[in-house]
């Protein structure tokens, strides 16, 4: 149907559209951070200008690493498929294979071994880019907490877990393709829904407390107004934890999951105003800041098109003398009751019917390339082993497909925010998630100027300003 070259250089060009319309949209929002240096007027009312020139600080900084790191995995990218470097690392496989006796009719194990290379690869490509983050861009604005004890640490508890997660499923993955007949997308769907409820379950109980550590709210006046609140509108509220996030940064968090009549709320130390260990440390250290602003700090929503759902905000120490850490304990309710939105909303099964519908259709699709030699051959194989067929095909074919499914995701999401919000309105807690959101924002250095175009591509989560105009609407 089409030529190797020009499927290879189709996906070759499309990388690199991708790639230049990213780069043009982040140029965009950071030109904003260069040339707004005054308060705008829709902004004084949450940003007092001390805190928004830290705000744009930050960000500016943040938009030059992002430059930095785009260019440099893209250059890699190109370099990768120009060179070869997919057949190469899979010949690799196949020599280590062969040096401990097996030969390469071994496919499973030889993809196992595939696998595992890649991990290490891209593990030690990213790695001074995540140190050079977490130890100069995050500390220089005030926000990591990690000793490189504890992020050595960390990153070494993550990678393996990941190699004990990925490679069993993938030897099982490959196996089902195999195995499986005309039909096996439908087991390979199967399998992966499986897994990915498995995952949710286990991660709660084994994997999380590996990272973190959880212990339950203790009694108090937090704890019974958000087990009344959730009694009041039936949400099947089992435990309730605090999570020891101060260890790790100030940014700060509210979530809850598990099925059905199981759910868990979880609350990052950092979000709650009396309970974080940040604020011990400033009330030690510091003149206390109150001056009457408290919500002065601007609004940046979480970028990341995550569909899990997460408030992620922040908090400064360096400026430990600056200002009280989190939120009290009506806010804290407010942040939940929009969490609680979600769940009433079913936001998340919503997300998870989409997701599994997606992975059904490309299975499908997958089922169907997988026969067409010419990918393989595109791609640098005269062989077609199953585990580059789901490399080429979920990776790169997919991708343009994948571009425009995470650009409807982030849609849905930014929709699903607000109407959380309005059922946190619906609550009557408007009034205290407005300046929870104001707050936390602030401690988030969170900048509130943002391009429209920009923020429609990556926001997952509405620009604060319009998050608040909305909340007064609905009022
Ligand atoms: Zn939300």
């Amino acid at each position: 149907m089409f030529s190797e070259e020009t499927i290879f250089y189709s996906v070759l060009a499309f990388l690199w559209i991708v790639y230049i319309w990213e780069s043009y949209l982040s140029s965009r929002q950071r030109h904003l951070c260069k040339t707004v240096t005054k308060v705008p007027e829709e902004v004084k009312e949450i940003l007092d200008p001390e805190s928004f020139e830290k705000a744009r600080l930050y960000q500016l900084d943040k938009s030059n690493f992002g430059f930095w790191n785009g260019l440099f995995s893209q250059l890699e990218t190109t370099i990768i498929l120009l060179c070869g470097g997919i057949p190469l690392l899979w010949i690799s496989a196949g020599r280590i294979l062969n040096r401990i006796g097996y030969n390469q009719e071994y496919e499973i194990t030889q993809s196992i071994v595939f696998t595992a290379l890649a991990m290490v690869y891209s593990t030690v490509i990213s790695l001074p880019w995540t140190v050079y983050s977490t130890f100069v861009l995050e500390e220089k604005h005030g926000f990591n907490k990690q000793t490189p004890g504890f992020f050595a640490k960390d990153q070494v508890k993550k990678f393996f877990l990941t190699l004990a997660i990925a490679l069993p499923i993938t030897a099982v993955l490959i196996y089902i393709i195999k195995v499986g007949g005309d039909y096996f997308f439908v087991y390979t769907w199967l399998f992966t829904f499986i897994v990915s409820l498995l995952l949710i379950t286990v991660y709660a109980d084994y994997i999380a407390p590996l990272f973190d550590k959880f212990t339950p709210l203790p009694e108090g006046e937090l704890r019974s107004s958000i087990e009344s609140m959730a009694e009041s509108i039936s949400f099947p509220l089992k435990k309730l934890f605090v999570v020891e996030g101060s260890k790790r940064s100030s940014h700060s968090n509210a979530y809850f999951y598990g099925f059905f009549k199981n759910k868990r709320i979880v609350l990052f130390d950092t979000l709650l105003e009396t309970y974080s260990p940040l604020n011990k440390e400033t009330t030690e250290v510091s003149k206390p800041i109150e001056v009457g602003k408290e919500c002065d700090w601007s609004g940046k929503p979480n970028s990341t098109p995550n569909t899990a759902e997460k408030e992620d905000r922040s908090s400064e120490k360096k400026e430990k003398d600056h200002k009280k850490q989190g939120c009290n304990n009506e806010e804290v309710l407010a942040v939940l009751s929009h969490e609680l939105g979600h769940w009433k909303l079913s936001h998340n099964l919503k997300n998870l019917i989409i997701s599994q519908v997606n992975t059904f259709l490309c299975f499908m699709v997958f089922a169907f390339l997988m026969k067409r030699k010419e990918l393989f051959f595109a791609f640098g194989f005269d062989t077609s082993p199953t585990i580059i067929g789901l490399v080429i095909i979920f990776q790169f074919i997919f991708s343009p497909y994948n571009e425009v499914l995470s650009f409807l995701m982030t849609a849905l999401c930014r929709h699903f925010e607000f109407q959380a919000d309005a059922f946190a309105k619906f609550l009557h807690r408007g009034g205290a998630l407005r300046s929870a959101l104001i707050k936390l924002n602030k401690d988030n250095l969170g900048f509130p100027v943002t391009d429209w175009l920009y923020s429609t591509w990556h926001y997952s989560h509405p620009p604060l300003l319009e998050r608040l105009k909305a909340i007064e609407k609905t009022d």
